[in-house]
């Protein structure tokens, strides 16, 4: 179920250079990862690697060039010496960064922020790698498109929070190395980021336009709390069926012309 998420690259990378890019295109952080594959699983050298991976690249992207690639994946054989990041120890979280995140007005713009840290953090880089949005959606349980995700990350970059790299991923520059932890997330609260940033942050709430009284936000645009809304639904109903009745009693067609 969760095959991707991300404490074990050597999984990552088997599953990659059985499968091919998960875009159908070439991709600098999933090559990087079948490079890592060549060298540390199968014991290439620098040569041998650095072909496998070429070879691997027109194999699976049609429109792969070598030429104009060359330079990227030179880069690539090099990144490739780094071992296999499998990381089990917990994360943690400072309260600078907790703060950041505090600082943004919208509440969605603050939960994936979150989530887009603490992914980060799970490389032991402060680095994001766009294929990695997936573990966006997987971590928070939501269907955030990629064009969504790339509005939120132009947002993010205007704020001075992240920067994109030459190589398909983003820096994140509000990511700490030091300072009071103020909460550690382990392997099982990847799965459950959402709870956990709802016990950090708190839930999404919004003032009812009836009422006035803030309530927890249940779904998108959400206008009335549930009390109002079916108070709301009950005048509507009672408004329909006079309408209809006054039809019926002034000779009309009754329902149809409701
Ligand atoms: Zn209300």
């Amino acid at each position: 179920m969760h095959k991707s998420l991300m404490f074990n690259e050597e999984k990552l990378a088997v599953e990659i250079y059985k499968n091919g890019f998960s875009s159908g295109y070439f991709s600098f952080g999933e090559a990087l990862l079948v490079a890592k594959y060549f060298r540390h699983t199968l014991g290439y050298g620098d040569a041998r690697t650095k072909s496998a991976v070429l070879l691997f690249c027109e194999r699976n992207d049609v429109f792969f060039r070598r030429v104009p690639n060359m330079n990227k994946i030179k880069k690539i054989v090099n990144k490739s010496a780094k071992p296999y990041v499998n990381k089990s120890e917990p994360i943690c979280l400072y309260e600078e960064e907790l703060n950041t995140i505090r600082s943004l007005t919208e509440y969605k713009n603050k939960k994936f922020l979150f989530s887009i840290l603490v992914l980060s953090k799970l490389n032991q880089e402060s680095y994001l790698a766009n294929y990695r949005w997936n573990d966006i959606r997987t971590t928070m349980h939501s269907k955030i498109s990629n064009k969504n995700i790339s509005q939120l990350m132009y947002q993010y970059n205007t704020l001075g929070l992240i920067e994109p790299t030459r190589y398909e991923s983003h820096k994140i520059l509000f990511s700490k190395k030091e300072g009071t932890v103020i909460r550690e997330i382990n392997q099982k609260d990847i799965y459950n980021l959402n709870s956990v940033f709802v016990e950090l942050f708190g839930r999404d709430t919004f003032r009812c336009v009836d009422c006035d009284a803030e309530h927890e936000r249940k779904s998108f645009n959400q206008k009335r709390c549930k009390t109002c809304s079916e108070k709301k639904e009950r005048e509507n109903h009672k408004l329909r069926n006079r309408r209809y009745y006054k039809n019926i009693s002034d000779g009309g067609r009754g329902a149809r012309n409701i």
